[in-house]
């Protein structure tokens, strides 16, 4: 059983997961088992360069992104499962039991975070209900969201990146992976406000 399991190994989901796994040492966290799909096939940033993002080199291509994020959680937190070369198709359940259903098994998970893009081709059974059109980005690209109050679609499911609305920019969608994963922070915190940092001192 996952406390969290994190859909799309892209900008948001990676940055879901790196914020969560960096709050290992808080006593909350430490029995939590946290996993994250790192499926990256579909990804905006298998064809993105890169000259305009805070902290990332000019000149860098999302590509190269994709394989260091992966690199950058395992080495640094490997206490987050990754899960390669999945893709999810059925969300199953309620608050607090979820099923998730990928194209090889299932796992089980008490919160769900889905950051897979805003493509129409979206598709995962179990979560069609809250699909509504994208409310920032052009009309005539189609893309779509999920109805969300500050990343919430419902209990226990988040979403995050562009699928939760925002505008398609790399800043943007890491930002709300690591906005929602001080949301689930702070949840096991038991509603007290927190966030993950590391410092020099
Ligand atoms: C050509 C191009 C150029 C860009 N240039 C810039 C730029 O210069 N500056 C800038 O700031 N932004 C740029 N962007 C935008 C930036 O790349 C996106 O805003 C960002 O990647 C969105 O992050 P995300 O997490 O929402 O989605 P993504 O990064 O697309 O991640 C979604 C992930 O979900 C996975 N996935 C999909 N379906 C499933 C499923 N069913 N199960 C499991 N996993 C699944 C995908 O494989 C992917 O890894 C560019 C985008 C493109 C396409």
């Amino acid at each position: 059983m996952f406390d969290v399991l994190i859909i799309g190994g892209g900008v948001s989901g990676m940055s879901c997961s790196l914020v969560l796994g960096s709050a290992k040492n808080k006593p909350f966290v430490a029995n939590k088992k946290i996993g994250i799909f790192t499926h990256q096939k579909t990804s905006s940033l298998q064809e993105a360069l890169f000259k305009n993002a805070y902290g990332i080199p000019p000149g860098k291509l999302g590509s190269d992104l994709l394989h260091e994020s992966i690199t950058h959680l395992s080495e640094t937190y490997p206490h987050i499962v990754q899960i390669p070369s999945e893709k999810v198709l059925k969300i199953e359940g309620i608050c607090p039991e979820f099923t998730v259903i990928t194209n090889k098994t299932s796992y089980k998970t008490r919160i769900i975070v889905v950051g897979i893009g805003s493509a129409n081709t979206f598709a995962i059974e179990g979560l069609m209900e809250y699909v509504e059109p994208h409310q920032k980005s052009l009309p005539e690209k189609q893309r779509i969201q999920l109805k969300n109050i500050d990343h919430k679609v419902a209990e226990g499911i988040h979403v995050i990146g562009t699928l939760a609305g925002w505008r398609s920019q790399l800043a943007i969608a890491a930002g709300s992976g690591a906005a929602v994963a001080t949301d689930i922070l702070t949840l096991w915190n038991d509603g007290i406000q927190t966030h993950a940092h590391d410092s020099i001192r």
